[in-house]
């Protein structure tokens, strides 16, 4: 297993087992803080998967925030009766 760059924002040489993952999350991660809408380059956000969906673990530096963002590809929402 390759060392991974100790900067996350740098990506790992094309080719490389985590190269494709790297790159995706550095397109797909959030940017800006879903409370106060601050960018998060100086926050934390951290991914795994759960099955399909990719979550994103999320902390603002900013506000403090800290939750998750979930990237899906479907979802299932139940709304009641009127
Ligand atoms: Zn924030």
């Amino acid at each position: 297993m390759p060392d991974l760059p100790p900067d996350p924002h740098r990506l790992p040489p094309p080719g490389d087992w985590f190269a494709s993952d790297a790159a995706h999350h550095l397109l797909d991660r959030p940017k800006f803080c879903p409370r106060c809408a601050a960018a998060l380059d100086r926050g934390l956000v951290s991914e795994w998967w759960s099955g399909g969906d990719r979550v994103f673990l999320t902390w603002c530096a900013e506000c403090h925030w800290t939750g998750n963002v979930v990237l899906f590809d479907k979802a299932v929402i139940e709304e009641p009766e009127h």
